[in-house]
């Protein structure tokens, strides 16, 4: 029997991983369970070219529960490791990367943040167990051993007579981990960790109900089933990411993501499917999946495996920001693990990726336009927040996404910019050759300015996202001589304006009377009066708020814009626009009875305050009740 003493400068391990590791205990299985995979994956590796001439057999990997002996053991049937080794891999190797680790991360305030992505392999055992042992047999012909260490830096190291080729990591459970030793728990982190890993893996057994061995039949005839017990796989080896995309179709898509999300009901829209060897190593399955308007957008769904291992599902920094929103799977051996958080960000392979993936998107989604407009059009309205998001963080994005961005009208058309450039021109060009695209961002509360819009025959956008006067900003700096108007910003005349000058009713002087008469009703502080010379058929009067001033406070809601000038919120301010040549107004500056005069004047703008949805509370109750009186 071989005594020795591991070489680790501090005296006991325990503190050490224990202060470091507390709170990510969990990651022990998924460490050694990749060990065993990679061992198994070795002997395959090794038998292909003809240095393991054996038979492999069955190759899984069994997790094993001992509640009574309070040992929870991984056994592999890989490669093992012969005595030599043991003490090269485990008592050199495997510790001396601990020794390092702590060497390095001994100091940082955010260890527990870094160690989460540290692979720690083998010595995170005694995170939650007192004594591991190591019971293996090389696949070269020489006795097994028997390992074992309690955490000090002793070891013990002796002959065993096990027969069988492989591993077992056997670990005494410690008094304060005992939930690992609940079923429960275990299955739990089988399924998170382990779900996709390449071996299989057996955790206990199942009952399965089967046609019975003796051919019994119940009196319809029918052969009875029998219960049998069989292995409890817990992974699915070959997840669809790691298949050729050639060989699968929809259903197996879909399959697959119900797979990822048993928990999600709605099938997603479509799918991309990611496969590069060049430069980088990189497979995947992303989802677009369908968001309902009035549900909150879901991130942290993609989850991150290098070579089918789970390691996060924050993906934070590997795909672009816009792309959190999608579901599915990424799994690359090129992004780096083991550092932390603001490392991967500026880490150049990593950017690479990054950008590669938003790529792949926008190829994809170019791809299915150009495939099925009419189906890509169904789908627009759910899939836009993306695209929109994608549009103003992603520069390269935005330039790829001219060709399949749409726009819809309030007629329920899709446009690319570029159709609807060439079709609203003719109509929609002012005075100053500027084109003016209108848009509502709520079709029932601004319908009566659409209405006056289509009568005059011009186009109306909907946009109706919380990035509509981020992305409205964008375009007007992107596109020449354009500028975006909604449509209850002010009445259609002025929003596009064509000097088609209709002479006013009224003269400057009889303004100037009627100016304090309706400020008398309706606060100087919150609304401007505006009189405009329109067409006797418009509304008399009209409550528009300008375009500026409605986006700045926009931008405010969904944070930046600039706006600390204004010291906090900004005020909601309107404009009364006052139409000269309405014979309601005439009829107001004629009015001698003053108290008589107000009413109308009241009246008259309540209803303007009543078509934009402003008219609430009280002082839609008194309007009520006044014109029930009056009729
Ligand atoms: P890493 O896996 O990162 O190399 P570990 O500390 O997990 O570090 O393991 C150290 C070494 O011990 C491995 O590289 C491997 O050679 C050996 N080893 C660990 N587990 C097994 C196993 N189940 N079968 C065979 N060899 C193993």
């Amino acid at each position: 029997m071989a005594k020795g003493k591991i070489k680790v400068t501090t005296e006991n391990i325990f503190p050490i991983i224990k202060k470091f590791l507390y709170s990510d205990h969990e990651i022990f299985l998924r460490e050694l369970i990749a060990n065993a995979t990679d061992a198994t994956k070795k002997l395959k590796a090794l038998s292909s070219v003809g240095d393991f001439k054996g038979d492999i057999g069955d190759d899984k990997i069994e997790i094993i529960l001992d509640k009574k002996a309070k040992t929870l053991t991984v056994k592999d049937k890989g490669i093992g490791m012969t005595e030599e080794e043991v003490k090269k891999y485990i008592n050199q190797i495997a510790f001396s990367g601990a020794e390092e680790f702590v060497g390095k991360f001994k100091d940082q305030e955010d260890a527990a943040g870094i160690i989460g992505k540290f692979g720690l392999g083998f010595y995170s055992s005694y995170m939650v167990a007192s004594k591991v042992q190591i019971i293996t047999k090389s696949y070269k012909d020489e006795p097994a051993v028997i390992w074992e260490c309690d955490g000090s830096p002793e070891f013990s190291l002796k002959n065993h007579d096990k027969k069988e080729r492989g591993t077992e990591i056997v670990l005494h459970i410690a008094e304060d981990s005992t939930e690992f030793l609940e079923e429960a728990r275990i299955s739990a982190l089988l399924k998170k960790y382990c779900k996709f890993m390449p071996i299989p893996i057996q955790f206990g057994e199942k009952s399965e109900w089967v046609d019975n061995k003796k051919g019994k039949k119940d009196k319809d005839g029918k052969i009875e089933k029998e219960e049998v017990k069989v292995a409890n796989i817990v992974n699915n080896p070959s997840p669809a990411w790691t298949k050729s995309p050639s060989s699968l179709g929809e259903e197996d898509y879909s399959s697959f993501y119900r797979e990822l999300y048993p928990m999600n009901f709605e099938d997603p829209l479509f799918n991309i499917h990611l496969n590069v060897d060049y430069p980088f190593n990189l497979t995947g399955i992303l989802y677009f999946p369908k968001i309902s308007p009035n549900m909150e957008v879901q991130k942290d769904k993609i989850q991150l495996y290098s070579r089918q291992v789970f390691i996060t599902d924050s993906v934070e920094g590997i795909v672009p920001d816009f792309l959190t929103l999608l579901h599915g799977v990424i799994d690359s051996p090129d992004i780096p693990l083991n550092v932390s958080r603001s490392y991967l960000q500026s880490d150049g392979a990593v950017k690479k990726i990054a950008s590669h993936i938003s790529k792949k998107v926008s190829d994809k989604l170019e791809e299915l336009f150009k495939k099925d407009r009419a189906d890509f059009e169904s789908k627009w309205d759910d899939i836009k927040i993306f695209i929109e998001y994608g549009i103003l963080s992603d520069e390269k994005f935005a330039e790829r996404a001219k060709k399949f961005t749409l726009y819809k009208t309030a007629e329920g058309k899709y446009y690319t910019m570029d159709e609807l450039t060439e079709k609203i021109k003719p109509t929609q060009t002012d005075k100053d050759n500027k084109l003016v695209y209108l848009y509502t961002n709520d079709i029932e509360g601004q319908h009566s300015f659409v209405e006056a819009a289509k009568n005059k025959g011009y186009e109306v956008l909907v946009m109706n996202t919380h990035l509509t006067a981020h992305l409205v900003g964008k375009l007007e700096q992107t596109m020449e001589n354009t500028t975006f108007a909604r449509v209850d910003a002010d009445t259609i005349d002025k929003l596009i304006n064509k000097n088609e000058d209709i002479p006013s009713k009224l003269d400057d002087k009889e303004k100037e009377k009627l100016k304090p008469v309706i400020e008398e009703v309706m606060p100087k502080e919150k609304f401007t009066v505006q009189f405009e010379s329109m067409s006797e058929t418009d509304q008399p009067m009209t409550i528009v708020q300008p375009e500026f001033m409605r986006r700045m406070k926009d931008m405010q809601a969904v944070g930046g814009g600039g706006m600390a000038m204004f010291g906090g919120a900004m005020p909601e301010m309107y404009n009364l626009v006052v139409n000269t040549n309405h014979p309601l107004i005439g009829k107001i500056l004629k009015e001698k009875d003053k108290k008589k005069q107000a009413a109308i004047t009241k009246r008259t703008a309540d209803l303007a305050l009543l078509s934009q949805n402003m008219l609430k509370g009280e002082e839609l109750t008194k309007f009520i009740n006044q014109s029930i009186e009056l009729i």
